[in-house]
C-alpha cells in the first residue's frame, strides 16, 4: 500500500485534499468509529448519532465512488476504543509507505494521530483544509502585528479578497459593510406567526440502525434521539441548503436576535452541522445567499448578514483557534471557578428561558446562536462558571460542535476568558433584556427587574454580582462604562444582599450528573 489516507468524522467531503493524487490501485482510505470520540466529552446522544450516522453513508459514497477503504465499526467486537489505537493495528496490518490527511479540526486528535505515526516511523502528510476561504497561515498574517483582532476588518478583508457582495468598484453593495443594525428584530407579543416548516428529513435505513446502537450503547449520555432527522449525506445537505434559501433567508437578517419560546429554528439556517462535517462547502452556501440576493428573492441585510456568519464569524474563530492553541484552552481572564450547575445536563430549573433552551437543546442537539450566547453562556458567564467545564457542555451537546468552532465561541465570545481577544467587551445583561427580547418571563416564576430577594431573577442578582465582583478588572472599558457607573450607584446595604444571593446561588445545584 502506497498511501493510507486517514478519514475523521468531520471530513465526509470527497474532494477533500486528502484525496488529490488518490490512486485506488496504490492507496486506501482509512475510518474508525471509536468509543473515546463520544466519551472525552460527555457526548449527548443527537451529537454521537450525527457523527455515526454520516460516516457511515460517507462509506457508502466512497464505495460507490470506487475508493477501497479500511473501515471500523464503534461495535466491531475488537474496535479498540481510540483513534491512536486502531491507526496503530491498521498500520501494522496494512503497512502503508506513509499516511496523508487533511489537516483535522481538532488540536489533540491532530496530536495523538502525529504521535502514532511518529512511532510507526511513517511520514504524515497534514494536507491544507481547503474547505475553508481562508487558510491559518493567511489568518495569521492578518493578525500579525495587530494589538487587537477584530471580526469587522478581517471579514470586510475577506469580502475583498473573494469579491463577495461588492460593487463594480469593489465597494460594498448597499454602500455600507455591514447591516447589523437592521438585524436585531424582537417579535411582537403576537409571536412568530406562521414559521417555514423544519427543514427535516426522516431517518433512513442506516441512520436507524446508528440511533439503535447509539440508544443502547450511550444510554446514560445525555439528550434524546426521537427527533433526530438532521441531513447525513451531501444529497441531503444540499436539499436542506436549497429550502432554507427559499423559505428561511428571506426573514434571516430580521429575526437573527429573536428568541420565542418552543421554537428552535425561527429563521436559522439548520446547517452548521453539514458545514462542519464538510457535507457541504461555505464557497456554496455563501454563492447560494448571494445569488438568491441578485435574483431579487431576498434583501440585502438578509443576504449579508448571513454570509457575515459564515465569510466573517466562522472563518475568524477557526483562525484564532489555530493560531492560540495549546495555550487557548487554558485561559481563564477573569478567574471563574465555579462549577457548573448540574441542571445544565437535565434542563430542570425554574428559570423558564433557560428550560426552554436546555430541553429543546436536548431534544434535538441544537440551540441558535442568541440562545447560546445569551442564555446558557450568558447565564455561565455571570455566575463565574469554570471556562474548562462550560467548553466540556458546548462541546457535547450541540450537534456542530467541533472544538475549532465552538472553543473560541465559548472561551471567547460567551466566557471572555481570553480577555477581549475574540470580543471587545463580555456580553453582559440582566434578566431585562431577555424580558425585552422574549416572552419567557411571563411565564417564569422569577421576576426580572429584582435585583435581589426571593422572586429575584437569578440573571438579574448574578448581573449585578458580576460588575460588582469585576469593577477593578473591568470598569475602565469604555464600552461598559454605563453599565459600571450604574452598579456605583447601589448602596452598601443592597451591594450585600446582591453578593449574598449570587454566593447563595453559585452554591447551589452544582451535584455533578456527570458519569
Ligand atoms: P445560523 O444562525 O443560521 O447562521 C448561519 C451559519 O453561520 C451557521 O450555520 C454557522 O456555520 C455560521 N455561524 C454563525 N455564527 C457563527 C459563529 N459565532 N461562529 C462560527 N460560525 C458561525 N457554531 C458551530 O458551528 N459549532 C459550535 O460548536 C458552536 N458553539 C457555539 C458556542 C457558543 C457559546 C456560541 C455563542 C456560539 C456557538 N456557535 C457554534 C455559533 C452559532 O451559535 C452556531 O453556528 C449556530 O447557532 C448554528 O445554527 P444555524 O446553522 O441555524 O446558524
Ligand atoms: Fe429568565 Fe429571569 Fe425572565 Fe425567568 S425572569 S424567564 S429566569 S430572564
Amino acid at each position: 500500500l502506497r498511501h493510507l489516507v486517514l478519514v475523521l468524522g468531520d471530513q465526509l467531503d470527497l474532494e477533500a485534499s486528502a484525496f488529490d493524487g488518490f490512486d485506488p490501485a496504490q492507496d486506501a482510505v482509512w475510518m474508525a468509529e471509536v468509543a473515546e470520540e463520544s466519551t472525552h466529552v460527555w457526548s449527548s446522544q443527537p451529537r454521537i448519532a450525527l457523527f455515526l450516522a454520516a460516516m457511515r453513508h460517507f462509506a457508502l459514497a466512497l464505495e460507490r465512488a470506487g475508493r477501497p477503504l479500511h473501515y471500523r465499526r464503534l461495535d466491531a467486537p475488537d474496535n479498540r476504543g481510540s483513534l491512536a489505537a486502531e491507526l496503530a493495528a491498521a498500520i501494522e496490518a496494512l503497512r502503508p509507505q506513509a499516511l496523508v490527511m487533511t489537516a483535522p479540526g481538532d488540536w489533540r486528535v491532530l496530536q495523538a494521530l502525529r504521535k502514532v505515526a511518529a512511532q510507526a516511523g511513517l511520514a504524515l502528510d497534514v494536507r491544507e483544509d481547503r474547505h475553508f476561504f481562508c487558510s491559518v497561515r493567511e489568518f495569521a498574517a492578518h493578525a500579525r502585528g495587530r494589538k487587537q483582532l477584530r471580526m469587522e476588518y478581517f471579514y470586510r478583508e475577506q469580502r475583498r479578497r473573494h469579491g463577495v457582495l461588492l460593487d463594480a468598484q469593489g465597494e460594498p453593495l448597499g454602500g455600507q459593510w455591514n447591516f447589523d443594525a437592521e438585524n436585531r428584530g424582537a417579535f411582537d407579543a403576537r409571536g412568530p406567526g406562521l414559521l417555514p416548516e423544519p427543514l427535516w428529513e426522516p431517518p433512513d435505513a442506516l441512520t436507524q440502525e446508528v440511533l439503535a446502537l447509539v440508544a443502547q450503547r450511550f444510554a446514560h449520555h445525555p439528550g434524546r434521539l426521537a427527533r433526530f432527522a438532521w441531513p447525513v449525506t451531501r444529497e441531503s445537505a444540499l436539499r436542506a441548503l436549497s429550502r432554507f434559501i427559499e423559505e428561511r433567508l428571506p426573514l434571516f437578517g430580521q429575526y437573527q436576535d429573536a428568541i420565542w419560546p418552543g421554537q428552535p429554528w425561527l429563521y436559522h439556517a439548520q446547517l452548521s452541522a453539514a458545514l462542519n462535517l464538510k457535507l457541504l462547502t461555505p464557497r456554496e452556501v455563501v454563492a447560494a445567499a448571494e445569488a438568491a440576493y441578485h435574483a431579487g428573492r431576498v434583501p440585502l441585510a438578509s443576504a449579508e448578514g448571513f454570509i457575515r456568519q459564515i465569510l466573517g464569524w466562522r472563518e475568524y474563530v477557526r483562525g484564532i483557534y489555530w493560531t492560540r492553541m495549546p495555550d487557548y484552552l487554558d485561559l481563564n481572564a477573569l478567574d471563574a471557578q465555579a462549577p457548573l450547575p448540574a441542571w445544565y445536563w437535565s434542563g430542570e430549573t425554574e428559570m423558564a428561558c433557560l428550560r426552554d433552551a436546555l430541553v429543546q437543546t436536548l431534544d434535538t442537539g441544537y440551540a441558535h446562536h442568541i440562545q447560546r450566547l445569551m442564555l446558557t453562556g450568558l447565564y455561565a458567564l455571570l455566575r463565574g462558571v469554570a471556562p474548562r467545564e462550560i467548553h466540556a457542555w458546548y462541546l457535547a451537546v450541540y450537534v456542530d460542535a467541533v472544538e475549532w468552532v465552538e472553543l473560541p465561541n465559548t472561551l471567547g465570545m460567551s466566557q471572555y476568558a481570553d480577555g477581549g481577544l475574540m470580543a471587545s467587551k463580555p456580553y453582559i445583561a440582566s434578566g431585562k433584556y431577555i424580558q425585552r427580547m422574549s416572552p419567557h418571563c411571563s411565564g417564569c416564576r422569577y421576576r426580572p427587574e429584582l435585583r435581589h430577594g426571593e422572586s429575584a431573577c437569578p440573571f438579574t442578582v448574578q448581573y449585578w454580582d458580576f460588575l460588582i465582583r469585576h469593577a477593578d478588572q473591568l470598569g475602565s472599558n469604555p464600552r461598559l462604562a454605563m453599565q459600571f457607573r450604574n452598579a456605583q450607584r447601589l448602596d452598601e446595604a443592597e451591594r450585600q444582599a446582591i453578593q449574598r444571593q449570587a454566593q447563595a446561588l453559585r452554591e447551589a445545584d452544582t451535584a455533578t450528573c456527570t458519569p
